[in-house]
């Protein structure tokens, strides 16, 4: 990848970034283009990464996890994601839906996690609602208490592995308004009243399902609550800190992608009878992504190394959230005017990248809101 070294903390961690670039390279780059054409779930690589331990690689081997430190683990997203982002977007998502039974489930909730961590179960996080993303403190999906179960209803939006995952997240108001009302449950997804949507007809990231969830009295056993009751919103938050790091290094993956191939087009394509590698204009351009991928890759690995050293970093990964998906959707934007005409077409993978670019800035809390954390910190 462009030329590009790195610096990793272990042995083990640069066979397992070995390992991950042969997945990256011989499972999904040949696969990306057509399963995101036809917009299919790639559920069978995403078992094969399971298989191969990479879907469990932040957490703890007791819990069959590979206890691989964050940075480890992000830049292993980052090559996934630079050859297909709904994958690495799936490992993404995966491991942030593991993390709420992780660091807040009962004994008997952790029981779960070794098939959870394996990639036998897939996960989803269950948190927007139609009416509402950004305030997600204002959500309106209920849980009653009936006896020794919650009954769920309401409606989610938005959820990626809908329909596809085997464990959903369900952030839902157990009590008053406001953030304090809201608790965590862990629902299976046969469940009877869970019911996911069609999928949504996407701009990009077409192999990711993204689905409203309709839960019409859900009946979940009291014991599949997280946490104590009320103690949702703040686990749903926590999270996301991990989430956006998962985000960043996705962005950083697809924009190392955009670059590589627009870097390899340029050399071959000639005007004015030499290569147009050789006009300072795009070579300049050029530069302009090659640092801002580094710059976006060290701010991203930087917050990492402060959460696996336990230290806060919930405002430097909303910076590195919010500089990374910027870079990635400039990035990709400008590949595509590298190629010129043949940028905008399907016959090269830049277009798809740029349309991969812009969920980047949404997802997760969008990039208005990652403002609105860091601005909270200073
Ligand atoms: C492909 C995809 C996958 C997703 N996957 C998941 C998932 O798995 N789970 C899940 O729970 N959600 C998921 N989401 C939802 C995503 O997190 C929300 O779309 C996002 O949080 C924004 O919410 P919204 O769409 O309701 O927009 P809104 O909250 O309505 O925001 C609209 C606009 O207003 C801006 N805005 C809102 N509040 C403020 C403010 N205070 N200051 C400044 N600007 C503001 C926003 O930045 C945005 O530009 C996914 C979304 C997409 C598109």
């Amino acid at each position: 990848m462009g030329g590009m070294e790195r610096l990793l903390p272990t042995d083990d961690a640069y066979e397992l970034l070995g390992l991950a670039a042969e997945i990256a390279d011989g499972e999904l780059a040949p696969r990306a283009a057509d399963f995101e054409a036809r917009g299919e779930f790639p559920r069978e690589v995403v078992r094969t990464l399971g298989r191969a331990g990479l879907l469990g690689l932040p957490y703890p081997e007791e819990h069959g996890g590979a206890a691989q430190p964050y940075e480890v683990y992000l830049q292993v997203i980052e090559v996934l994601a630079s050859r297909w982002l709904a994958v690495a977007e799936a490992v993404s998502v995966h491991t942030l839906s593991c993390y709420p039974v992780y660091a807040h489930g009962g004994e008997q909730l952790r029981k779960l996690l070794p098939d959870m961590l394996g990639g036998e179960l897939l996960g989803a996080y269950c948190l927007s609602e139609p009416q509402g993303g950004s305030d997600a403190a204002a959500l309106t999906t209920r849980a009653s208490r009936d006896g020794d179960s919650f009954m769920v209803t309401g409606t989610k939006a938005w959820i990626t592995h809908a329909g596809q995952a085997d464990f959903y997240n369900i952030f839902c108001r157990t009590g008053g308004p406001g953030a304090h009302g809201i608790s965590c449950l862990l629902a299976d997804a046969a469940t009877p009243g869970i019911l996911p949507q069609a999928s949504e007809k996407t701009m990009g990231l077409r192999s990711s399902p993204v689905a409203q969830i309709v839960f019409d009295d859900a009946r979940i056993p009291a014991d599949r609550l997280v946490g104590e009751l009320g103690d949702g919103f703040k686990i749903a938050m926590e999270a996301l800190d991990s989430g956006r790091l998962g985000i960043a290094a996705c962005a950083v993956g697809l924009a190392q992608a955009a670059l590589d191939y627009a870097v390899g087009y340029a050399r071959e394509r000639s005007q004015f009878g030499k290569s147009i590698l050789e006009f300072q204009g795009l070579r300049f351009m050029l530069a302009d992504a090659a640092t801002g991928i580094a710059a976006a890759r060290a701010l991203t690995l930087a917050a990492a190394r402060l959460r696996d050293a336990g230290r806060p970093y919930s405002a430097e990964a909303a910076k590195a959230k919010l500089f990374a998906t910027d870079m990635a959707m400039r990035v990709t934007t400008d590949a595509v005017q590298v190629l010129g005409g043949y940028g905008y077409v399907q016959d090269h993978p830049v277009e798809r990248y740029m349309r991969e670019a812009k969920v980047l800035q949404i997802v997760e809390g969008t990039n208005q809101i990652q403002r609105l954390v860091i601005s909270r910190h200073l």
